[in-house]
């Protein structure tokens, strides 16, 4: 049998007379760049985040760009993050000159450590962002506690998390800013790269709508210089067929997180399923498992019986080679380091028949950890 990590042509199977209309509908109309589409989508984001606004862009990266940019962070600044993240969030902050603070993950959630954030608050702080890894939301009490008490705006990266609540809010609702990748293999992904940013701030909201579009008041008109980061409306058009579905789609890998949770209890040697928290909906981009002591040989185990898996993610940003600069050193960000050593995801997309995910779990249980050296 074979299992793929994800399966995109399930889900396109089930969409395509939809997605061929609205892509038609498009070219007929002839107008592809800002147009209906993209507002229909703004105004479906912003209701379905429980925002005032959304703000189309061109990718995720963008999205967290385009939010630094609103808060004119430049050179000299900090902004404290996760260095366990997609390498986006990192980038973003350097390619405004900025500098990116580490602060090291919570072993459990795999999320920023909200405990460690005080001690990394410098006067050059000048924003946090918040990594809702895998499709759960940081604790977000504490950290809006810290934002408050120390003046520090949050910027939620909520590029795995769309649709996740913390206490009933959802993600990108909670920072001052959310910022969503609508990459395809997201749980809500377009064909081809888009983004959006969430805020309920009006004038930030004006801020960003200039900022993606060369910072112009109108077409000619430019008090600051911004970048071309449109969203198109043949992504925003795909996008609009697709957002019916989300919730069904997260509820469904939800219901494949709880049976792997179940299945995976028993396996006769150390497996450390996800932990989620009561009051807070994880909508499972990813179901990340630890395996401390046969990891590779595992995954290893699984490609050989056609299961696909992989880390999500095996460098922890500290170590990247082009933040050397920052002088971060191994070590330092322990609790990363091990989860990049330790973790990989499963299959757990909504279309994974019963058939393949009993398949998944047996395989696992037929590992042998004993014939590793
Ligand atoms: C996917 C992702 C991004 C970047 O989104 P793109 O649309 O690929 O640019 C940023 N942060 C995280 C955590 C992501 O998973």
């Amino acid at each position: 049998m074979n299992v793929p990590l994800l399966d995109l042509q399930a889900q396109y199977a089930s969409l395509r007379d939809e997605v061929r209309e609205a892509i038609d509908h498009v070219f007929e109309s002839q107008r592809f760049v800002l147009g209906e589409e993209v507002q229909k989508l703004e105004a479906s984001i912003a209701e379905y985040c429980g925002t005032k606004h959304a703000i189309g862009c061109a990718s995720g990266s963008d999205a967290l760009l385009l939010a630094l940019m609103a808060l004119d962070i430049g050179a000299g600044d900090e902004v404290i993050t996760t260095p366990f993240t997609f390498f986006a969030t990192g980038a973003a902050i350097t390619r405004l000159g900025a500098r990116p603070v580490f602060v090291d993950i919570d072993p459990s959630s795999y999320n920023l450590d909200v405990s460690q954030v005080v001690q990394a608050i410098t006067e050059r702080t000048k924003a946090i962002i918040p990594v809702h890894l895998y499709g759960q939301c940081v604790e977000m009490d504490g950290l809006l506690e810290i934002s408050v008490e120390h003046g520090i705006p949050i910027i939620e990266d909520a590029a795995q998390a769309i649709g996740a609540t913390d206490r009933g809010d959802r993600a990108g609702s909670m920072g001052l800013m959310g910022s969503f990748s609508f990459y395809p293999t997201k749980n809500l992904g377009g064909a081809g790269d888009a983004g959006i940013l969430t805020t309920s701030d009006d004038a930030v909201a004006e801020r960003l709508r200039r900022l993606r579009n060369h910072g112009g008041r109108n077409e000619y008109q430019h008090e600051e210089v911004g970048i071309n980061s449109r969203l198109d409306e043949l992504q925003a058009a795909v996008l609009n067929v697709k957002l019916r579905y989300l919730d069904e789609w997260s509820n469904e890998r939800a219901r494949k997180a709880a049976v792997y949770d179940e299945l995976l209890d028993d396996v006769p040697f150390e497996l450390i399923t996800p932990s989620t928290r009561d009051e807070a909906r994880h909508i499972y981009h990813q179901y990340v498992i630890r395996v401390p002591h046969y990891r590779d040989a595992l995954m290893d185990h699984l490609k050989q019986h056609g299961v696909g898996t992989k880390v999500y993610y095996p460098i922890p940003l500290h170590r990247q080679e082009c933040f050397a600069y920052l002088g971060y050193h191994e070590g330092e960000f322990p609790e990363s380091e091990r989860a990049a050593r330790e973790t990989f995801a499963l299959p757990a997309y909504p279309e994974l028949s019963e058939t393949q995910q009993a398949y998944v779990v047996e395989t696992i249980k037929s590992f042998k950890p004993e014939r590793q050296a």
